[in-house]
């Protein structure tokens, strides 16, 4: 802090004067010149964040997990057999798996920096701004760029970007649970305060809390890492708390660990029991270990969650907490506002009612006759203006700015304001006491219900007349009859307040001036995304602060009610409903919510849940805060929204368009099937390298594969094409589907029974025939003894290998859809299978044709003949998957309502 003039006092204790000339500032904040001096002395206002773990720690992290750990006592053991008996070659087997779990490791690494960087970058789209005043003109400015000395204006739902002292604030509250933990937001003052501790002084504002209530200024005396927040650095950062599909690929993974293990140790006993060496038991219970450990499995699902992440960044849909990407798929409701993300929330003054008569708008001459509407539509608002060229230039909420653009031309700017009542969506309502050359004049506009019980009287241009029943009956009908049409309507009033009276007793009394309907059209596209979700089997529920005949009006002309009687709840209903009631009610087909205050949001989202639905909630207020954490998935506004809904949610659009919910909604069902597709890939070459061995053993034939062999496959050949699978697009076809279930597994029977018993058992057949066809075409009779250095073993493995590679190629384009034929998905669209097919022709060839491929993995370049023998196995795949495909969606159109999976 620069020096100060009194020495002994600490900020909060100073006036207001001296706070500004203790930071060498004043009311208009600093000029541009001297902001960026103090930029370069003071720095970026940021909290870097808290170091965390050393880079080689997490490397270190990557190849100790449980899949690691298991390949690492293979390696191990593998060395001690080679050890005991070097002539095995065992210490190739040891190496081969050391070099998996390096390439492994690695790739996790390197794939965990990636989802860093672009969530990073994702991020960065949406950095954090504040209103700063820079030589007297309010700005809108990233937070970085704040230096002490500044002169910043906070209002309802702002975080407060820095360590600041107030100077000027209305009504303000302010939640500072994120650096002193009191739960109860706290109401400020900007006088001097005699507190010991800053700390506890109600003039300061922390960094990182966050402004509830009311609106103010402030002088910022701390930036980055010297305000309280940088000091104890705490950061915001959500844990991350496991998300349902991580929870249950740890529950996968642990299976397959189990199993795998098992199956290991079963075979070992068994060898045992029929008199197979011990080391040599135990290395083929190790390679049956290695066979079932899928090791891409992790590093694709976050791979395949960031890529979806970055598709919807392209759709203006920012994540914030990556899992959330595959919750989206399971929503089935969405409980969405009106005005932004259902309308254009630009509003159109369309039809007015002065004092208790109808007019159009366009009449000239109405503010001559009606000057306190107009002077009540000027000032009645919180916009930021600015002149450009002469022109008003408005930025704020577009209802005020539709009602200052009606009235600008006829009346002056507002004089200085004296107080306010800020609008919240519970209040419905907002004043100011504005400073009038006749003295205080109160102007108040809100929800007719909530103006017009507080006015007594009614100003018709000519009088001030009493308010009575048929004036009140005919202003309800002007209401009614404007509503219907989806305006939204707004009734203007004003007071001449006595001097004395109470802040809390101002909002009554109040003269009606009259009612403005204002047009809120409905987006483009929002219709086709209402009908995509119903054909999904997504419920949409409007909850709107709004009328209800506007809503339904509104409702109507977007296609999200058809029926004639739909179910509306007010917001006093909901208020009267017992919970049990609200659930019923939700069982209503169509619903909406009208007249709730955004606190009410909870109960509806409280309500969806404990009737078992998957709730995405929207949102933008601080009252919507505590639906947005309690949703599933919060949804807060990128344009209107404020921090504090942002912080809360989940994800945030950046274009307040409900289509691109519905588009979030179809990456996160693609990113649930593309995992699935992934681990039906994996899973059948793990049956394909297991059966074989099982044969060896039961039938004591030599091993068709060895475990050498099986390594390459998991980490070589096949690694692509399983990746490619993760980040497929998803199926037009998806969202004519109902929501997968909440209870839905990823390794589903149905998912298991076609991995396993169907593609990989029949994958496995052929690597038996075609292996035992070459043996017999090379005159090897069953019982003789064939050694394993020997040319034909050789080429007899380097055929089940090839076997394997090439059914993989035909079984990645089987993959890409459980049902539809591969006809329609064709082999083209995705570039990771196209580079992963070529990867796999390309190592089959090093592997069984050059000197070096031959000498690592025991092959030998293969007969004509073996090809000729395994091509009608790869035809035979796509022939019985294609014609289980088929019986699959006949079975489907009988059902048309089940899902498939
Ligand atoms: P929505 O769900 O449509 O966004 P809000 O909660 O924002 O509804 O608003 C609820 C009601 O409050 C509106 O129907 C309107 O009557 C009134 N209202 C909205 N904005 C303002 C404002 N800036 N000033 C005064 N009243 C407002
Ligand atoms: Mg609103």
């Amino acid at each position: 802090m620069p020096g100060s003039p009194r020495a002994a006092m600490k900020i909060h204790q100073l006036a207001i004067p001296d706070v500004l000339a203790s930071v060498r500032s004043s009311a208009q904040g600093l000029d541009s010149a001297e902001a960026a001096a103090r930029l370069a002395e003071y720095g970026p206002n940021r909290v870097e964040p808290l170091a965390r773990e050393p880079a080689w720690l997490r490397l270190a992290k990557e190849f100790t997990h449980l899949f690691s750990i298991i390949l690492w006592i293979a390696a191990g053991l593998a060395f001690v057999a080679d050890g005991f008996d070097p002539a095995q070659g065992m210490a190739r087997v040891g190496w081969a798996v050391v070099a998996v779990i390096l390439v492994s490791g690695l790739f996790s690494f390197w794939q965990e920096l990636r989802v860093e960087r672009t969530l990073a970058a994702l991020q960065g789209l949406l950095p954090p701004r504040a209103e700063v005043l820079r030589d007297g003109v309010a700005h809108r400015l990233p937070v970085a760029e704040l230096v002490p000395g500044d002169v910043i204006v906070l209002a309802q739902g702002d975080s407060v970007p820095a360590d600041c002292r107030l100077i000027e604030t209305f009504g303000m509250r302010v939640n500072r649970a994120t650096v002193t933990g009191e739960s109860r937001p706290r109401s400020c003052d900007a006088g001097p305060s005699d507190e010991e501790r800053a700390l506890d002084a109600r003039n300061i504002l922390l960094a990182g809390t966050a402004v509830v209530a009311g609106q103010g200024r402030a002088v910022v005396y701390a930036t980055g890492a010297h305000t309280e927040f940088g000091r104890i650095a705490r950061l915001t950062q959500r844990g991350g708390d496991a998300s349902p599909l991580r929870r249950e690929i740890a529950r996968l993974s642990r299976r397959i660990a189990l199993l795998a293990l098992g199956m290991g140790a079963a075979f070992f006993v068994a060898g045992r029991l029929m008199g197979v060496p011990f080391w040599r038991d135990a290395i083929l219970s190790l390679g049956i270990i290695i066979a079932l450990v899928p090791e891409g499995l992790l590093p694709t699902l976050t791979l395949s969650l960031v890529l979806a992440a970055q598709r919807l960044a392209r759709h203006n849909v920012l994540i914030r907490h990556l899992p959330s990407v595959e919750t989206l798929g399971s929503v089935t409701v969405i409980c969405t506002d009106k005005t932004g993300t259902l309308t254009e929330n630009h509003l159109r003054v369309c039809r007015l009612v002065l004092g208790l008569d109808a007019a159009d708008p366009a009449t000239p001459g109405l503010a001559a006759r009606h000057p306190l509407f107009f002077r009540v539509a000027r000032g009645c608002q919180d916009l930021a203006e600015s002149r450009c060229d002469g022109r008003l230039q408005l930025d704020g909420d577009p209802l005020e700015i539709a009602l200052v653009e009606l009235a600008a031309p006829h009346v002056p700017p507002p004089s200085a304001r004296l107080d306010e009542w800020p609008f919240d969506s519970t209040r419905m309502r907002q004043s100011v006491l504005l400073a009038d050359a006749d003295g205080p004049l109160l102007v108040c506009k809100g929800a007719p219900e909530r103006v017009l019980p507080l006015c007594g009287a009614v100003d018709d241009g000519a009088a001030i007349r009493p308010l009575d029943a048929p004036a009140r009956a005919r202003l309800q009908a002007a209401q009614d009859d404007m509503a219907e049409a989806g305006l939204r309507v707004i009734a203007l009033a004003a007071r001449r307040l006595p001097p004395g009276t109470p802040h809390d007793a101002a909002e009554s009394d109040l003269v009606l001036c009259g009612l403005v309907g204002l047009a809120d059209p409905p987006r483009a596209e929002v219709d086709s995304a209402i009908a995509t979700c119903r054909a999904a089997g997504i419920k949409v529920v409007m909850v709107t602060g709004d009328h209800p005949r506007t809503a339904l009006a509104i409702a109507r002309q977007i296609g999200l009610v058809q029926g004639a009687a739909p179910r509306i709840v007010t917001g006093p209903e909901l208020a009267r409903l017992h919970p049990a009631q609200l659930q019923l009610a939700l069982d209503a087909p169509e619903i909406l919510f009208a007249r709730v205050a955004a606190d009410q949001k909870m109960r509806i989202v409280e309500a969806l849940k404990a009737k078992g639905q998957v709730v995405a909630v929207t949102g933008d207020g601080v009252n919507d805060a505590p639906a947005l954490a309690a949703a599933h998935i919060g949804i807060a506004m990128g344009r209107s929204g404020t921090d504090v809904a942002k912080e809360a949610a989940d994800m945030v659009l950046l274009d307040d368009h409900f289509a691109s919910i519905v588009a979030a909604i179809a990456e996160g069902r693609a990113v649930f099937r593309n995992i699935r597709k992934f681990l039906t890939y994996v899973l059948v070459h793990n049956v394909a390298e297991l059966v074989p061995t099982l044969a060896f053993a039961v039938f004591r034939i030599p091993l068709p594969l060895t475990p050498v062999q099986a390594l390459a496959i998991d980490m070589g050949t096949d690694s692509l094409t399983a990746l490619g699978l993760g980040v497929e697009r998803g199926d037009p076809a998806q969202m004519r589907r109902p929501p997968r279930a909440r209870t839905a597994r990823l390794l589903s029977l149905a998912v298991a029974l076609r991995a396993y018993l169907f593609l990989g058992l029949f994958e496995a057949v052929a690597v038996l025939a075609v292996f035992c066809q070459v043996l017999a075409g090379g005159g090897w009779a069953y019982g003789a003894d064939l050694p394993a250095d020997s040319l034909l073993y050789r080429q007899a493995t380097t055929a089940s290998f090839a076997t394997v590679v090439v059914l993989q190629i035909v079984n990645v384009f089987l993959c890409r859809s459980a049902v539809r034929s591969i006809l329609v998905t064709g082999l083209g669209g995705n570039r990771l299978i196209l580079g992963g097919v070529a990867l796999e022709a390309g190592l089959l060839a090093l592997i069984a044709y050059t000197p070096w491929g031959n000498a690592l993995f025991g092959t030998a370049p293969l007969p004509a003949g073996a090809w000729l023998a395994l091509l009608p196995w790869a035809a035979g795949m796509i022939l019985i998957e294609e014609a289980r495909k088929l019986w699959v969606r006949r079975r489907l159109a009988r059902t048309a309502t089940g899902a498939p999976s």
